[in-house]
């Protein structure tokens, strides 16, 4: 059986009919945030609950504990320099993990005013950090600490990556949860997980023209028509590979649904991996997931 379903001619170039899904681990409470570190070729993720970090190892398929206590890690990824990035729900802050292994804070709070519980994180090349500040990581103890927003909005901000400022880009979205920027980083995608808050509200994703340090109006990319869009990343060509309820969706740049890979879990991320960046990493809710795909990461 087909791995995957096809709803566009397009989408049979971007897979591999005889790549199967392999389940790599299972036993997270939820699984999140995964980053792949080229240079050591291994997949770091969170498991919120359990406070934990993990990280799989590509040369031997072995699972380890990366980080614990991590603070209730969420969103990770890797900058251009190839430190790890993560958003923490616990400490509600984005840290780097340096190359010797310490810690910075890059960002804690926004005029005065702590952040909520960063959610996801994305590097643009010239080193500034957008991050989205949702309220799961406050809304329970669960996935972080109880508490008030001293905000009192779900934002998403960008950090310098020279002066460290933290400015507010988009305000406009209920829950702003995943990121990433199309391969010309013209377009910035916006999860809207707000459904979770506002009884009836659609989940959608979102594109904003992006000019530099700033961004443009919102205009609607794609509606889920089933569960929440939580994390995805875009692939070289465009295309964009989405957490989608239970499974993940392919969308074209033109907004088509090409395809879907079930997985039979709720979907909270993915990310490429692999030498050639052409095996996709995929978060289930208990289990971290791979397929290889025809197509590879942006960058
Ligand atoms: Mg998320």
């Amino acid at each position: 059986m087909l791995p995957y379903v096809a709803h566009d001619p397009r989408f049979s170039r971007l897979v591999i009919g005889h790549a199967n899904l392999e389940r790599l681990f299972s036993g997270c409470r939820w699984a999140e945030g995964p980053a792949y570190f080229a240079a050591g070729r291994y997949l770091i993720w969170s498991d919120i609950p359990n406070n934990r970090m993990m990280r799989f190892d590509e040369t031997d398929a072995s699972v380890s504990v990366f980080r614990s206590p991590s603070f209730n890690s969420n969103g990770n990824t890797v900058d251009r320099e190839g430190r790890l990035v993560s958003c923490e729900h616990f400490m509600r802050r984005v840290t780097r993990t340096e190359h010797d292994g310490s810690i910075t804070v890059l960002a804690d709070q926004f005029d005065g005013h702590r952040l909520n519980s960063p959610n996801d994180v994305v590097v643009k090349s010239d080193g500034s950090i957008w991050f989205s500040d949702p309220t799961y990581g406050i809304d329970s103890d669960y996935e972080g600490q109880q508490s008030k927003s001293e905000i009192g909005a779900s934002n998403v901000y960008r950090i310098d990556g020279v002066t460290g400022k933290v400015s507010l880009l988009v305000s406009d979205r209920v829950k702003p949860n995943g990121l990433a920027f199309s391969p010309d980083e013209k377009l910035l995608y916006v999860a809207d997980t707000g459904a979770t808050h506002v009884d009836g509200l659609p989940a959608t994703i979102w594109t904003y023209g992006v000019d530099g340090e700033a961004v443009g109006a919102a205009s609607l990319f794609a509606t889920c028509p089933e569960g929440l869009y939580d994390g995805f990343r875009c692939d070289s060509l465009g295309n964009v590979w989405t957490s989608a309820g239970r499974s993940v969706f392919c969308y074209a740049p033109d907004g088509t649904h090409l395809g879907t890979i079930p997985i039979g879990e709720i979907v909270a991320n993915v990310c490429f991996g692999g030498p050639r960046r052409n095996r996709l990493y995929i978060c289930g809710q208990t289990s971290l997931y791979s397929i290889y795909l025809n197509t590879r990461a942006a960058v």
